[in-house]
């Protein structure tokens, strides 16, 4: 009877296994079986013909940026600097670029469905087709401004969110991607990279923009002050530098002018607190998401700083970094009355998505400034571009804008990086940007061009 009762319970207990197991598999295979099967060493999705099958990839006005032909094979623009200009947020056939819509949502791209795989009967598909934000038309401009500098261009709409134009280079043709191999991998160095949201570069003096917010915030008589630049000021037996001596200039003069001497004397009467404090309210050290991608964190940190180094972060060296798409979204808060809209580039009118409730753009996001911080840094914004750019010809599709360039030293053997930031004032045309060419030399020269090339583009 004990012998009976012994073997009962055994196979009890194997019988249990036995339907655990299965019901493991069972939740696995309906919870990843969509990742599995768009993997790119999947043979049957990511084949020499590409996403076979896929939806296409449209922009804001219904032109493909890839789709797929009566065989399934993916046929991209046929214009070769509008394909490179689209291969970051786009992706190549071989799902080389993560962040990019082809990698993101290939599930969706491709109409998988649990009980039909792959092969779902057409009769039966949904619209698999995404939409993008984003104007083919400006991100090729914009791409064609870098002219061939490694760098990034964002231009985004600060009352919708909605990205206008994203582009990144180095690139290459996402319809015939490069072997990369041990003797040209130099050459392609950081190609798989959207620049706009997986990198960041020492912002220099558009960093200038925080120091002022907490300055406003934090030193009651700053608009009465004046700083005495004489080219050149010691902290630590170390020289904070300016190109020219400036003089003495007001806080205005000092922004609108770039004054390093002036910026870096903000910034040790500010102190490590109060900078990191207003860093961090404006998106520093922070994690944004842009349409399910997470993006490269901007960083700043002066727990371990010196004298010297905190004034050096107050100008955007140090070991500041800054990303693109995050610096974007500070101007189009300072724009916004302080509080960002959240930027996004898959649209809400992509059907699926809509369905589905997957897309979340447009949300209104944290708040960066007061609304009377951002007004004053507005009006700062406003008059470095009347004091200074406009000065120089400077002129974005005639639209009033606010903005800021930045040259950030890297390394004393390169080119400095170009920085431009800004947004244009127009109820039509509200548009905030940035762009960064890597060892691009001065802002005004090198970066400036670019984001004239979106908008005068989105304008027109
Ligand atoms: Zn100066």
């Amino acid at each position: 009877m004990k012998r009976i009762m012994q073997r009962s319970y055994l196979i009890f207990f194997i019988t249990l296994a036995f339907f655990a197991g299965v019901a493991f598999l069972a939740v696995k295979l309906v919870l990843g079986s969509a990742d599995w099967v768009s993997k790119p060493y999947n043979g049957h999705m990511a084949s020499s013909s590409g996403l076979s099958q896929a939806g296409s990839i449209l922009d804001r006005n219904d032109n493909a940026f890839v789709e797929s032909d009566k065989d399934g094979k993916r046929k991209y623009n046929g214009d070769y600097d509008t394909r490179c200009s689209y291969l970051h947020i786009v992706g190549d056939n071989s799902l080389n670029i993560s962040t990019a819509v082809q990698s993101m949502y290939r599930t969706e791209l491709t109409g998988y469905s649990l009980l039909f795989g792959l092969g779902m009967p057409k009769s039966l598909k949904t619209n698999s087709d995404i939409k993008l934000t984003v104007d083919i038309d400006a991100t090729k401009a914009a791409y064609q401004a870098l002219d061939g500098k490694k760098g990034a261009c964002v231009v985004y709409n600060y009352k919708t969110g909605e990205i206008l134009c994203s582009t990144s280079s180095l690139s290459y043709d996402p319809a015939d991607p490069p072997e990369i191999t041990k003797e040209n991998e130099e050459e392609y160095s950081g190609v798989y990279l959207d620049n706009v949201v997986s990198s960041a570069y020492t912002p220099g003096s558009i960093f200038k923009t925080v120091t002022a917010a907490c300055a406003i915030e934090n030193i009651p008589d700053i608009y009465e002050r004046t700083f005495d630049c004489s080219g050149a000021y010691e902290i630590e037996g170390d020289d904070i530098t300016c190109e020219d001596a400036h003089g003495t200039v007001t806080f205005e003069e000092a922004y609108a002018y770039s004054c390093n001497v002036a910026f870096a004397k903000i910034a040790q009467e500010l102190g490590t607190e109060k900078l990191t404090k207003t860093a961090e309210e404006m998106g520093f050290n922070k994690q944004f998401v842009m349409s399910n991608i997470n993006v490269q964190k901007s960083s700043f940190d002066v727990k371990e700083a010196n004298d010297n180094q905190l004034a050096w972060s107050g100008i955007g060296q140090h070991t500041d970094l800054a990303n693109p798409l995050h610096m974007a979204m500070m101007c189009g808060a300072i724009a916004n009355d302080g509080t960002p809209v959240v930027p996004y580039h898959v649209s809400n009118n992509t059907s699926i998505f809509a369905k589905l409730g997957l897309t979340k753009g447009g949300q209104t996001g944290e708040k960066m400034l007061s609304p009377d911080t951002a007004e004053k840094v507005k009006d700062l914004m406003r008059k470095a571009a009347n004091y200074y750019y406009n000065v120089r010809g400077l002129n974005i599709a005639g639209l009033d804008f606010c903005a800021k360039t930045g040259t950030a030293e890297v390394d004393k053997e390169k080119q400095p990086n170009a920085w431009f930031i800004g947004f244009t004032e127009s109820d039509e045309h509200p548009y905030a940007f940035a762009v960064v060419v890597e060892e691009g030399g001065y802002g005004i020269s090198a970066a400036t061009p670019v984001a004239v090339a979106a908008i005068n583009e989105l304008v027109n």
